[in-house]
Protein backbone atom coordinates (compact mmCIF):
# COMPACT_ATOMS: atom_id res chain seq x y z
CA UNK A 1 0.00 0.00 0.00
CA UNK A 2 1.37 3.79 -0.62
CA UNK A 3 0.42 5.59 2.11
CA UNK A 4 -1.21 9.22 1.69
CA UNK A 5 1.51 10.25 4.08
CA UNK A 6 3.18 8.05 6.91
CA UNK A 7 3.63 9.93 9.88
CA UNK A 8 5.73 7.67 11.27
CA UNK A 9 8.26 8.05 8.39
CA UNK A 10 8.62 11.75 8.30
CA UNK A 11 9.48 11.35 12.29
CA UNK A 12 11.69 8.49 11.52
CA UNK A 13 13.47 10.91 8.76
CA UNK A 14 14.22 13.26 11.48
CA UNK A 15 16.11 11.19 14.12
CA UNK A 16 18.47 11.57 16.15
CA UNK A 17 17.49 14.70 16.47
CA UNK A 18 14.22 14.84 17.15
CA UNK A 19 14.30 12.22 20.66
CA UNK A 20 17.61 14.35 21.74
CA UNK A 21 15.64 17.36 21.85
CA UNK A 22 13.05 15.60 23.56
CA UNK A 23 15.10 14.31 26.20
CA UNK A 24 16.81 17.39 26.68
CA UNK A 25 13.72 19.28 27.18
CA UNK A 26 12.22 15.94 29.47
CA UNK A 27 14.73 16.44 31.78
CA UNK A 28 15.52 20.33 31.96
CA UNK A 29 12.69 20.28 34.35
CA UNK A 30 11.09 23.03 32.64
CA UNK A 31 7.68 22.42 30.05
CA UNK A 32 6.04 25.54 28.91
CA UNK A 33 6.75 29.54 27.94
CA UNK A 34 10.62 28.45 28.90
CA UNK A 35 13.44 28.94 26.39
CA UNK A 36 11.93 26.27 23.40
CA UNK A 37 9.08 28.25 23.02
CA UNK A 38 11.20 31.19 23.15
CA UNK A 39 13.54 30.21 20.63
CA UNK A 40 10.72 28.89 18.10
CA UNK A 41 9.28 31.77 18.04
CA UNK A 42 12.14 33.60 17.26
CA UNK A 43 13.15 31.11 14.24
CA UNK A 44 9.50 31.06 12.53
CA UNK A 45 9.10 35.07 13.12
CA UNK A 46 12.44 35.28 11.07
CA UNK A 47 11.20 32.75 8.68
CA UNK A 48 8.17 33.97 8.28
CA UNK A 49 9.81 37.71 8.00
CA UNK A 50 7.51 38.97 10.47
CA UNK A 51 8.12 40.93 13.65
CA UNK A 52 6.92 38.57 16.05
CA UNK A 53 5.51 34.96 16.23
CA UNK A 54 3.66 33.99 19.39
CA UNK A 55 3.11 29.90 20.38
CA UNK A 56 -0.39 28.78 20.88
CA UNK A 57 -2.21 25.51 21.60
CA UNK A 58 -3.21 24.68 17.85
CA UNK A 59 -4.49 26.68 14.69
CA UNK A 60 -8.18 27.18 15.23
CA UNK A 61 -7.07 28.89 18.39
CA UNK A 62 -5.18 31.16 16.62
CA UNK A 63 -7.80 32.32 14.79
CA UNK A 64 -9.79 32.65 17.64
CA UNK A 65 -6.99 34.89 19.54
CA UNK A 66 -6.31 37.15 16.29
CA UNK A 67 -9.90 38.24 16.41
CA UNK A 68 -10.24 38.58 20.30
CA UNK A 69 -6.86 40.43 20.84
CA UNK A 70 -8.46 42.72 17.79
CA UNK A 71 -11.45 43.30 19.90
CA UNK A 72 -9.53 43.69 22.85
CA UNK A 73 -7.23 46.49 21.17
CA UNK A 74 -10.84 48.06 20.67
CA UNK A 75 -10.57 47.91 16.47
CA UNK A 76 -13.84 45.43 16.05
CA UNK A 77 -16.98 44.01 18.61
CA UNK A 78 -18.93 40.53 19.12
CA UNK A 79 -21.32 40.51 15.86
CA UNK A 80 -19.10 41.90 13.57
CA UNK A 81 -18.77 39.99 10.14
CA UNK A 82 -15.45 38.35 8.69
CA UNK A 83 -15.19 37.41 5.15
CA UNK A 84 -14.24 33.92 4.97
CA UNK A 85 -13.96 30.95 1.90
CA UNK A 86 -16.89 28.89 2.02
CA UNK A 87 -14.85 26.23 1.03
CA UNK A 88 -12.24 25.86 4.27
CA UNK A 89 -11.60 23.35 6.73
CA UNK A 90 -14.45 23.77 9.24
CA UNK A 91 -11.82 25.10 11.87
CA UNK A 92 -11.45 28.05 10.04
CA UNK A 93 -14.98 28.74 10.30
CA UNK A 94 -15.36 27.28 13.95
CA UNK A 95 -12.21 29.67 15.38
CA UNK A 96 -14.14 32.76 13.77
CA UNK A 97 -17.08 31.76 16.00
CA UNK A 98 -15.52 31.06 18.95
CA UNK A 99 -14.26 34.99 19.04
CA UNK A 100 -17.90 35.58 18.91
CA UNK A 101 -17.66 37.26 15.27
CA UNK A 102 -20.31 36.37 12.33
CA UNK A 103 -18.39 34.45 9.52
CA UNK A 104 -19.52 35.37 5.74
CA UNK A 105 -18.72 32.52 3.37
CA UNK A 106 -17.67 33.72 -0.20
CA UNK A 107 -17.34 31.86 -2.93
CA UNK A 108 -14.02 30.38 -4.24
CA UNK A 109 -12.58 30.42 -7.64
CA UNK A 110 -12.92 26.82 -9.22
CA UNK A 111 -9.21 26.83 -10.65
CA UNK A 112 -7.40 27.59 -7.55
CA UNK A 113 -10.48 26.94 -4.90
CA UNK A 114 -8.82 30.29 -3.27
CA UNK A 115 -11.32 32.96 -2.74
CA UNK A 116 -12.81 34.60 -4.75
CA UNK A 117 -11.77 38.44 -4.90
CA UNK A 118 -14.03 39.45 -7.31
CA UNK A 119 -16.98 38.25 -5.17
CA UNK A 120 -16.09 40.18 -1.82
CA UNK A 121 -16.95 43.55 -2.41
CA UNK A 122 -20.66 42.18 -2.41
CA UNK A 123 -20.59 40.71 0.78
CA UNK A 124 -19.19 43.85 2.72
CA UNK A 125 -21.92 45.60 5.13
CA UNK A 126 -21.07 47.98 7.58
CA UNK A 127 -20.33 45.48 10.32
CA UNK A 128 -17.36 43.50 8.36
CA UNK A 129 -13.92 44.34 9.72
CA UNK A 130 -12.19 41.59 8.41
CA UNK A 131 -11.07 39.85 5.28
CA UNK A 132 -9.95 35.84 6.25
CA UNK A 133 -8.18 34.56 3.17
CA UNK A 134 -7.24 30.45 3.64
CA UNK A 135 -4.41 29.38 1.79
CA UNK A 136 -5.88 26.19 0.36
CA UNK A 137 -3.68 22.87 -0.09
CA UNK A 138 -1.22 25.25 0.32
CA UNK A 139 -1.38 27.68 -2.71
CA UNK A 140 -1.38 31.46 -1.76
CA UNK A 141 -4.61 33.13 -2.28
CA UNK A 142 -4.62 35.99 -4.86
CA UNK A 143 -3.71 38.12 -1.79
CA UNK A 144 -3.05 41.69 -4.24
CA UNK A 145 -6.41 42.49 -4.67
CA UNK A 146 -8.26 41.26 -1.77
CA UNK A 147 -5.14 43.75 -0.21
CA UNK A 148 -6.50 46.65 -1.96
CA UNK A 149 -10.34 45.85 -1.94
CA UNK A 150 -9.05 46.01 2.14
CA UNK A 151 -7.05 48.82 2.10
CA UNK A 152 -10.27 50.64 0.50
CA UNK A 153 -12.74 49.28 2.84
CA UNK A 154 -10.73 49.67 6.17
CA UNK A 155 -10.90 45.86 6.37
CA UNK A 156 -8.01 44.01 8.58
CA UNK A 157 -6.31 41.03 6.50
CA UNK A 158 -6.01 37.97 8.75
CA UNK A 159 -4.34 35.00 6.67
CA UNK A 160 -5.16 31.23 7.70
CA UNK A 161 -1.74 29.82 6.46
CA UNK A 162 -2.59 25.99 8.11
CA UNK A 163 -1.76 24.76 4.71
CA UNK A 164 0.94 27.28 3.93
CA UNK A 165 4.06 27.33 5.56
CA UNK A 166 6.81 28.49 3.70
CA UNK A 167 4.27 29.63 0.62
CA UNK A 168 6.20 32.74 -1.05
CA UNK A 169 3.72 35.20 -2.67
CA UNK A 170 5.59 38.11 -4.83
CA UNK A 171 8.67 37.70 -2.50
CA UNK A 172 6.79 37.49 0.63
CA UNK A 173 6.20 34.47 2.78
CA UNK A 174 2.56 33.10 3.66
CA UNK A 175 2.05 34.91 7.56
CA UNK A 176 3.76 38.33 6.50
CA UNK A 177 0.96 38.79 3.33
CA UNK A 178 -1.98 40.28 5.21
CA UNK A 179 -2.11 42.43 9.23
CA UNK A 180 -1.94 38.63 10.72
CA UNK A 181 -1.42 35.21 10.59
CA UNK A 182 -2.92 31.88 12.23
CA UNK A 183 -0.49 28.71 11.32
CA UNK A 184 -1.62 25.05 12.73
CA UNK A 185 1.62 23.02 14.10
CA UNK A 186 -1.56 19.87 13.79
CA UNK A 187 1.43 16.98 12.93
CA UNK A 188 0.41 16.31 9.13
CA UNK A 189 0.69 20.14 8.59
CA UNK A 190 3.84 20.99 6.61
CA UNK A 191 5.40 21.95 9.67
CA UNK A 192 3.96 19.77 12.31
CA UNK A 193 4.43 18.87 15.84
CA UNK A 194 4.35 15.97 17.19
CA UNK A 195 0.77 16.75 19.04
CA UNK A 196 -1.40 20.02 18.65
CA UNK A 197 0.45 23.03 17.96
CA UNK A 198 -0.20 26.77 16.30
CA UNK A 199 1.65 30.18 16.04
CA UNK A 200 0.36 33.70 14.88
CA UNK A 201 2.83 36.14 13.28
CA UNK A 202 1.95 40.05 12.89
CA UNK A 203 4.51 42.82 12.31
CA UNK A 204 1.73 44.77 14.93
CA UNK A 205 3.49 44.59 18.13
CA UNK A 206 0.12 45.67 20.20
CA UNK A 207 -1.68 42.41 19.01
CA UNK A 208 1.28 40.00 19.67
CA UNK A 209 1.13 41.46 22.98
CA UNK A 210 -2.81 40.50 23.36
CA UNK A 211 -2.50 37.55 21.55
CA UNK A 212 0.09 36.11 23.75
CA UNK A 213 -2.01 37.90 26.92
CA UNK A 214 -5.57 36.13 25.97
CA UNK A 215 -3.70 32.86 25.11
CA UNK A 216 -2.73 32.72 29.23
CA UNK A 217 -5.43 33.51 31.18
CA UNK A 218 -5.34 37.38 29.82
CA UNK A 219 -2.44 37.84 31.71
CA UNK A 220 -0.27 40.68 31.20
CA UNK A 221 2.43 39.83 34.25
CA UNK A 222 2.21 36.71 36.70
CA UNK A 223 -0.84 36.69 38.52
CA UNK A 224 -1.96 40.29 36.98
CA UNK A 225 -5.27 39.91 35.26
CA UNK A 226 -6.51 42.76 31.68
CA UNK A 227 -8.71 40.49 30.25
CA UNK A 228 -11.11 37.87 30.18
CA UNK A 229 -8.38 35.42 28.14
CA UNK A 230 -8.52 31.59 27.28
CA UNK A 231 -5.42 28.85 27.78
CA UNK A 232 -3.79 28.38 24.38
CA UNK A 233 0.15 28.00 25.27
CA UNK A 234 2.43 25.87 22.98
CA UNK A 235 4.42 23.80 24.89
CA UNK A 236 8.05 23.50 25.33
CA UNK A 237 8.71 19.78 23.46
CA UNK A 238 6.54 20.41 20.65
CA UNK A 239 8.43 24.22 20.15
CA UNK A 240 11.16 22.29 20.42
CA UNK A 241 10.33 19.74 18.17
CA UNK A 242 9.21 22.32 16.00
CA UNK A 243 12.82 24.10 16.19
CA UNK A 244 14.62 20.94 14.38
CA UNK A 245 11.84 20.26 11.72
CA UNK A 246 12.02 24.04 10.83
CA UNK A 247 15.47 23.49 9.51
CA UNK A 248 14.52 21.33 6.73
CA UNK A 249 10.89 23.37 5.44
CA UNK A 250 12.06 24.70 2.35
CA UNK A 251 13.78 21.37 0.98
CA UNK A 252 10.72 19.39 2.04
CA UNK A 253 8.75 21.87 0.61
CA UNK A 254 10.69 21.94 -2.51
CA UNK A 255 10.34 17.98 -2.70
CA UNK A 256 6.57 18.69 -2.69
CA UNK A 257 7.11 20.69 -5.70
CA UNK A 258 8.90 18.14 -7.65
CA UNK A 259 6.00 15.62 -7.13
CA UNK A 260 3.88 18.06 -7.98
CA UNK A 261 5.45 19.00 -11.00
CA UNK A 262 5.89 14.59 -11.62
CA UNK A 263 2.00 14.67 -10.90
CA UNK A 264 1.12 17.74 -13.27
CA UNK A 265 2.84 16.43 -16.15
CA UNK A 266 2.03 12.53 -16.00
CA UNK A 267 -1.70 12.58 -15.53
CA UNK A 268 -3.12 12.98 -19.06
CA UNK A 269 -6.13 10.92 -18.39
CA UNK A 270 -8.82 13.50 -19.87
CA UNK A 271 -11.47 12.50 -17.00
CA UNK A 272 -8.96 14.00 -14.19
CA UNK A 273 -8.67 17.67 -13.63
CA UNK A 274 -5.76 19.30 -11.97
CA UNK A 275 -5.18 22.70 -10.61
CA UNK A 276 -2.71 24.52 -13.25
CA UNK A 277 0.37 25.87 -11.73
CA UNK A 278 0.93 29.53 -10.36
CA UNK A 279 3.64 31.27 -9.34
CA UNK A 280 5.87 28.52 -8.39
CA UNK A 281 7.48 29.01 -5.23
CA UNK A 282 3.66 30.33 -4.04
CA UNK A 283 2.49 26.55 -3.72
CA UNK A 284 3.62 24.28 -1.25
CA UNK A 285 1.71 21.49 -1.94
CA UNK A 286 -0.10 20.36 1.17
CA UNK A 287 -2.29 18.43 -0.57
CA UNK A 288 -2.54 17.71 -4.04
CA UNK A 289 -5.89 17.87 -5.32
CA UNK A 290 -7.24 15.85 -8.69
CA UNK A 291 -10.99 16.55 -9.25
CA UNK A 292 -13.18 14.20 -11.42
CA UNK A 293 -17.43 13.87 -11.02
CA UNK A 294 -16.62 9.79 -10.51
CA UNK A 295 -14.63 10.90 -7.44
CA UNK A 296 -15.76 8.05 -5.40
CA UNK A 297 -15.07 5.27 -8.19
CA UNK A 298 -12.03 6.81 -8.72
CA UNK A 299 -11.01 6.87 -4.95
CA UNK A 300 -12.02 3.10 -4.54
CA UNK A 301 -10.45 1.83 -7.78
CA UNK A 302 -7.24 3.55 -5.97
CA UNK A 303 -7.61 1.61 -2.60
CA UNK A 304 -8.20 -1.80 -5.05
CA UNK A 305 -4.56 -0.29 -6.96
CA UNK A 306 -3.30 0.34 -3.19
CA UNK A 307 -2.52 3.86 -3.28
CA UNK A 308 -4.55 5.47 -0.23
CA UNK A 309 -6.09 9.22 -1.13
CA UNK A 310 -8.40 11.38 0.94
CA UNK A 311 -10.69 13.27 0.41
CA UNK A 312 -10.71 17.22 1.52
CA UNK A 313 -13.11 17.74 2.24
CA UNK A 314 -16.19 15.48 2.00
CA UNK A 315 -18.85 18.20 3.77
CA UNK A 316 -18.95 21.74 2.64
CA UNK A 317 -18.95 23.70 6.00
CA UNK A 318 -22.44 25.07 5.03
CA UNK A 319 -24.08 21.48 4.62
CA UNK A 320 -22.61 20.22 8.23
CA UNK A 321 -25.08 19.65 10.88
CA UNK A 322 -22.92 22.20 13.36
CA UNK A 323 -23.46 24.95 10.93
CA UNK A 324 -27.23 24.42 10.41
CA UNK A 325 -27.82 28.03 10.13
CA UNK A 326 -26.11 28.33 7.33
CA UNK A 327 -28.08 25.48 5.26
CA UNK A 328 -30.08 27.34 2.97
CA UNK A 329 -27.36 28.88 1.13
CA UNK A 330 -26.51 28.23 -2.39
CA UNK A 331 -22.77 27.97 -3.09
CA UNK A 332 -22.36 25.68 -6.23
CA UNK A 333 -18.52 25.97 -6.81
CA UNK A 334 -17.72 25.43 -3.08
CA UNK A 335 -20.11 22.62 -3.97
CA UNK A 336 -18.83 21.38 -6.90
CA UNK A 337 -14.96 21.15 -5.11
CA UNK A 338 -16.21 18.73 -2.12
CA UNK A 339 -18.14 16.30 -4.68
CA UNK A 340 -15.16 16.44 -6.98
CA UNK A 341 -11.88 16.61 -4.62
CA UNK A 342 -9.28 14.00 -4.23
CA UNK A 343 -6.24 13.73 -2.39
CA UNK A 344 -3.58 12.29 -4.46
CA UNK A 345 -0.72 10.82 -1.79
CA UNK A 346 1.80 13.67 -1.53
CA UNK A 347 4.95 13.41 0.80
CA UNK A 348 9.25 15.03 0.27
CA UNK A 349 9.53 10.96 1.12
CA UNK A 350 7.82 9.61 -1.92
CA UNK A 351 10.15 7.67 -4.32
CA UNK A 352 10.08 7.92 -7.76
CA UNK A 353 8.46 4.60 -8.48
CA UNK A 354 5.77 5.59 -6.34
CA UNK A 355 5.06 8.61 -8.36
CA UNK A 356 5.17 6.64 -11.65
CA UNK A 357 2.79 4.09 -10.09
CA UNK A 358 0.46 6.32 -8.97
CA UNK A 359 0.31 8.20 -12.52
CA UNK A 360 0.06 4.99 -14.42
CA UNK A 361 -2.70 4.28 -12.10
CA UNK A 362 -4.58 7.41 -12.11
CA UNK A 363 -4.35 7.28 -16.07
CA UNK A 364 -5.59 4.00 -16.29
CA UNK A 365 -8.90 5.00 -14.72
CA UNK A 366 -11.74 4.54 -16.98
C1 LIG B 1 -5.60 22.29 10.08
C2 LIG B 1 -6.33 23.52 9.76
C3 LIG B 1 -6.85 24.36 10.77
C4 LIG B 1 -6.90 23.95 12.22
O1 LIG B 1 -5.71 23.74 12.82
P1 LIG B 1 -5.66 22.93 14.23
O2 LIG B 1 -4.25 23.07 14.66
O3 LIG B 1 -6.07 21.52 13.96
O4 LIG B 1 -6.61 23.61 15.15
C5 LIG B 1 -7.41 25.56 10.39
N1 LIG B 1 -7.50 25.92 9.09
C6 LIG B 1 -7.05 25.12 8.09
C7 LIG B 1 -7.16 25.59 6.69
C8 LIG B 1 -6.47 23.90 8.39
O5 LIG B 1 -6.03 23.11 7.40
Amino acid sequence: MIPYYSLKQITESFEPEITQTATDIIRSGWYLQGKANDTFEKAFAAYCGTDYCVGTGNGMDAITLILMGYQSLGLMSEEDEVIVPANTCIATIIGILRARMKPVLCEPILETCNIDPAKIEALITPRTKVILPVHLYGQCADMEPITTIARKHGLKVVEDCAQAHGAIYRGKRAGNLGDAAAFSFYPSKNLGALGDGGGVTTNDGSLAGRVRALGNYGSSAKYVHDYKGINSRLDELQAGILSVKLTRLDEDNEKRRKVAERYRKGITNPQIRVLPCAERESNVYHIFPVFTPERDRLQAYLTAKGIQTLIHYPIPPHQQKALSEYADLSLPVTEKIHREELSLPMSPLLTTEEIEQIIDAVNRFV
